[in-house]
């Protein structure tokens, strides 16, 4: 998965729904970058990331 740091307002709502999976940087923007592996068991909670993020920031990348 992964940010694109034009979109992300530091909202930090994917941080409140799995804070390993969504770092942050000091400021509060996500710090995921660009491909971030979803480690097994986590799908859901990165979805529900995903889905949450008031600015649709955050995407999966289907897998290839
Ligand atoms: S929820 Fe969206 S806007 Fe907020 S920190 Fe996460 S990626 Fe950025």
């Amino acid at each position: 998965m992964s940010v694109n740091n034009e979109i992300c307002e530091a909202h930090g709502v994917c941080y409140t729904v799995d804070p390993d999976l969504f770092t942050l940087d000091e400021d509060g923007y996500s710090n995921i970058g660009r491909g971030r592996e979803v480690p097994p068991g986590k799908e859901g909670r990165a979805q529900e990331g995903v889905d949450l993020c008031p600015v649709q920031a955050l995407m999966i990348e289907p897998e290839t």
